[in-house]
């Protein structure tokens, strides 16, 4: 809304819905100056840590079944980087791909079970060349926050109740997270233009 002035973050109240934690008290804006991070594990010693030299893109809450979400989160908080911008530096030996046959290969700690980085190796899809993170486990602030929901109704999968959906989306809105059912339609369209674009040059 055009009145509404442009703050740092939006103050929303707390609501029973718990969507992710961190939006579950308003929506922090990131810093457009911020040059990325450390990530960490959850463990309490040998922690896993990935070096991030860029600012997340496309921040979103998922409602997917695959994407690691703490616990009692309807939503996980997935965003990405370009690979080349993220490294393992510390204990990668304890990382492990959880479904070897998934799209995304998410590199998860084998002993806490965070998820560190998602990546793609599958040189034909759209979103080749972008690792998938979760900027909650970075201890610095200024990542992009998060700006949709997708996959909204995939939380059913998960166990939330098909009555509890108006009152999850109505929250959604309230935090200026649009719901959707797949990607926004952003990214939606940026899938159908490279869906277009590798047809044209196989008919080539
Ligand atoms: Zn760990
Ligand atoms: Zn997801």
């Amino acid at each position: 809304m055009f009145w509404r002035k442009s703050s740092s973050s939006t103050s929303v109240p707390e609501s029973d819905i718990k969507i992710h934690p961190s939006v579950d008290r308003g929506v922090q804006a990131g810093k457009s100056n911020f040059a990325g991070g450390t990530l960490h594990c959850r463990c309490a010693t040998n922690r896993v840590e990935v070096t991030v030299t860029a600012n997340t893109a496309h921040n979103h809450v998922c409602g997917c079944t695959k994407c690691w979400k703490p616990q009692g989160a309807l939503f996980s908080m997935v965003a990405v980087v370009p690979r080349d911008n993220l490294k393992v530096t510390a204990n990668g030996q304890k990382l492990q791909v959880v479904d070897p046959s998934a799209v995304i290969q998410r590199h998860a700690c084998r002993d806490c079970g965070t998820h560190m980085y998602g990546r793609i190796e599958n040189t034909g899809h759209p979103f080749y060349g972008l690792d998938f993170i979760h900027t909650e486990l970075s201890d610095q602030e200024g990542w992009s926050e998060p700006k949709f929901a997708a996959f909204v109704s995939s939380i059913i999968e998960s166990g939330a109740k098909p009555e509890q959906m108006p009152a999850v989306r109505t929250r959604l809105k309230q935090l200026g997270l649009e719901p959707y059912d797949c990607l926004s339609p952003e990214l939606m369209d940026a899938i159908a233009a490279h869906t277009a674009k590798s047809k044209a040059m196989q008919a080539a």
